[in-house]
């Protein structure tokens, strides 16, 4: 099966077609600038190329990667009919998904009615879906989202403790979000240890980071909230943060609220921690060379992700399984080691030979350990294809 994987942004569209049972990839690529000029880049193995062609819209966009994907030089198929399926990213499912949705007025409907929880990537979600509706009216969509994962979570964990009119009237609450990524390492963690009834910490660190308390494959709660703002600092978004830093800060500097939540998710986190950057490689880089600034950054960071662990410990009452992904978690030895020596109380022991490995799949603590904990390297796309490969062949 070819599933076409899309997850289309403001102004860019990223796309894979891949097999979602093997999960290769026959080509990938990416859309930038749309609306603005224009540039597909395009890759098949190790062969890169890169065409300014122009996009007004996403549906440019999506036609230049249907092309692109039938060249006979560039691409991997004969016609657009070898692609079975298409699968897209959407962020916000709102209360109204906790599942995959195969993609018809209904779903669209329900995914405009959640624009107000999205506002920004929802629109751009359904660009790229009507897009691909428009040139390719037969082929069957789906929308996957990042908060459908979350649905499971119990309501002492989803509530806000604000007036209940908020809840019933506006849908306000704890959704999460890198729900689909969350939901890859625990199926992968599953099947790595051949069983499913386990207690597990999912630590997502990435540019974005977030947490998940999973119990027998069911999330439970997670660090992120009614947007990707809340929870542990990241690359530049503050985390958890008490809400009185927003009113002080628009009274004394007459901002807006708006502008104050642009400053808390685009120039804070660690970013604003060590007045450097927003990339991990480049704090590790100044903590070397003794930048004091990097180096509380990093502290402030691993900090907060152990104190999460600590939390859905006692939130799941033990834990059986830690498992690190995305960039950081991937391929950050320090950030692994750092974070599990908070966690000795746990029992968690880990083997730094295994732990200096970057970007591998494997079991990364110490046999006597009383916590398993594994490096997962996260799949969104492939975890995207293979819940559209589900709903359309359950469809047929
Ligand atoms: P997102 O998908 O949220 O944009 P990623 O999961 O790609 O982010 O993670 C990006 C982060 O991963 C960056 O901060 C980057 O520094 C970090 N990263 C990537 N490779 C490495 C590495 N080899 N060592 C340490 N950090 C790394």
């Amino acid at each position: 099966m070819n599933i076409l994987v899309i997850n289309a942004g403001s102004s860019s569209l990223k796309y894979q077609l891949m097999d979602p049972e093997t999960g290769d990839v026959s080509a990938k690529g990416l859309c930038e600038r749309i609306y603005i000029d224009g540039r597909l880049t395009h890759k098949v193995g190790d062969k890169k190329v890169v065409k300014d062609i122009p996009m007004p819209t996403h549906s440019e966009a999506i036609a230049a990667v249907l092309e692109i994907l039938q060249d006979p030089q560039e691409g991997v198929i004969k016609s657009v009919d070898e692609i079975d399926a298409v699968g897209h990213r959407v962020l916000h499912g709102g209360m109204k998904f906790s599942d995959s949705c195969i993609i018809d007025d209904a779903c669209i409907k329900a995914i405009e009615e959640c624009i107000p929880l999205g506002p920004l990537h929802n629109p751009a979600n359904l660009m790229g879906i009507r897009a691909c509706q428009a040139v390719m009216p037969n082929t069957p969509q789906v929308a996957v989202f990042d908060t459908a994962f979350h649905m499971t979570m119990p309501p002492k964990a989803y509530r806000y403790a604000i007036p209940t009119e908020y809840y019933e009237n506006d849908d306000i609450r704890r959704y999460g979000f890198h729900g689909t990524s969350h939901k890859y390492v625990a199926r992968r963690a599953a099947a790595l240890l051949g069983k499913t009834d386990f207690k597990m910490i999912n630590c997502h660190l990435g540019n974005g980071s977030s947490l998940c308390a999973i119990e027998n494959g069911k999330c439970m709660d997670t660090s992120m909230g009614l947007s990707p703002l809340a929870g542990v600092p990241m690359g530049t978004r503050c985390g958890d943060i008490d809400a009185c830093v927003v009113q002080f800060i628009c009274n004394k500097y007459g901002m807006s609220v708006d502008e104050c939540l642009t400053m808390l998710n685009k120039k804070s986190g660690v970013l604003a921690l060590s007045e450097k950057s927003s990339d991990f490689r480049d704090l590790e880089d100044g903590e070397k060379h003794g930048d004091e600034k990097c180096i509380l950054a990093l502290q402030k960071f691993f900090y907060e992700v152990a104190k999460y662990i600590g939390a859905y410990t006692a939130a799941l009452n033990g834990v059986d399984v830690i498992t690190f992904t995305a960039g950081v978690g991937e391929n950050g030895p320090e950030t692994r080691q750092t974070i599990c020596d908070y966690l000795g109380y746990l029992g968690v022991k880990i083997d730094p030979e295994k732990n200096s490995k970057r970007g591998k799949e494997m079991c990364i603590s110490t046999p006597d350990s009383k916590v398993q904990v594994w490096v997962i390297p996260t799949n969104e796309e492939l975890m995207i294809a293979q819940d559209t490969a589900e709903l359309v062949n359950a469809a047929k």
